[in-house]
């Protein structure tokens, strides 16, 4: 990207994949200092929409400088095992963020569940690829309160988790996928096309995320240039609000656990204010659900641009629109022949591309 004059242009790309029903986003920071940063790979098979989004790039551009696994669930974590088997992916991996069992207090080594198997399955990959393991931390836990800066116009702040977190973990290593259900979409369709009140759906009874393995999640508050992205993994809404004490305004920011309306409650909804919100999630599990977007349109006001990653019933639905006027709501969908979403911040401005036509 072109720099003009004596001002630094830096320009931030947000690529969602399509990462079934989790996470997988590259956010690449363009300029005079590039840097991309993969946070999560969802499940397996996404490591194939990401080496055909890298083959897109020049070779000098294809670099995963730093490789961020938000916690051990599978939606999340499979596609990393993944990255580490392509030989295509694998040597573009600089660093790796991952918090496995030595980073976690009071350890057991108990795998029984299938997303702790999964979790030293990477381990063990990481391993035999040789890539630095937490090596920002001094091979420690990557954890609330750090903070690092890898290129001078680009600082991570990690939010989140604690050290208590993963302490909880550690002593557990329980997977505890209790999704809230406060309302599921199909009651909400069936409330009428298009008739349905926001508000209503925003004042749902909130039911807290207890699950400690997405407790466990690596939250991440990223600046680059004037742009701020924040990234929230699943963490439960009471750790992020812990996370982002006083309230914040960013450009980007996805909404935690898929959209759970477990993990975005009221206050939440009051603390974050964006321009724009990412759903990665293709309606498993309710997923997301209209509770989360509602609060967040009841507390934006000025109105908020969603991108969904994948085009189902919870997400279309809110192609609506008497709910895009009156709540000032834009709505993109990833295009369906895209394995990706891309979101462009640069002077200011958004840009999607690869989104279905409107
Ligand atoms: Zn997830």
């Amino acid at each position: 990207m072109p720099s003009e004059g004596a001002t630094v242009e830096s320009v931030t790309e947000v690529v969602a994949f399509d990462a079934q029903d989790g996470d997988c986003i590259l956010i690449r920071c363009i300029g005079e200092e590039p840097f991309n940063i993969l946070i999560d790979a969802g499940r397996r098979g996404t490591e194939q929409a990401i080496e055909a989004y890298f083959k897109t790039l020049e070779p000098t551009e294809r670099s995963i400088d730093l490789f961020v696994v938000t916690h051990i669930d599978s939606d999340h974590l499979a596609g990393a095992i993944g990255v580490a088997e392509s030989a295509f992916l694998s040597p573009l991996v600089k660093e790796v963020w991952f918090n496995g069992p030595q980073h976690l207090y009071g350890s057991t080594t108990d795998v029984t569940e299938m997303s702790v198997a999964e979790a030293f399955r990477f381990c063990l990959a990481i391993r035999a690829k040789g890539w630095s393991w937490n090596g920002w931390f001094d091979e420690g836990a990557v954890q609330r309160g750090a903070s690092v800066s890898p290129v001078s116009s680009l600082s991570l702040d990690i939010l989140s988790p604690s050290q208590k977190q993963l302490l909880r973990l550690g002593k557990h290593w329980e997977r505890e996928l209790r999704r809230m259900k406060n309302r599921t979409v199909k009651q909400v369709v069936e409330m009428g096309q298009g008739e349905f009140d926001v508000a209503e759906l925003a004042n749902a009874p909130y039911c807290r995320d207890t699950s400690v393995v997405n407790a466990s999640s690596i939250v991440l508050l990223m600046r680059h240039g004037d742009h701020r992205i924040l990234m929230t993994a699943d963490c439960p809404a009471e750790l992020l609000l812990e996370g982002v004490p006083s309230p914040v305004e960013v450009d980007v920011c996805k909404f935690p656990h898929h959209g759970s309306g477990g993990n975005f409650s009221h206050e939440l909804a009051g603390r974050i204010k964006s321009k724009c919100w990412i759903v990665s999630a293709n309606g498993t599990n309710s997923h997301p659900e209209p509770a989360s977007i509602a609060r967040m349109l009841v507390a934006a006001q000025g109105g908020a641009m969603v991108l969904f990653n994948n085009s189902h019933a919870e997400a279309t639905l809110w192609k609506d629109p008497s709910v895009e006027r009156r709540h000032l709501l834009v709505t993109k969908y990833r295009d369906p022949q895209s394995p990706w979403l891309t979101l462009i911040l640069q002077d200011g401005e958004l840009y999607v591309r690869d989104a279905a036509p409107d």
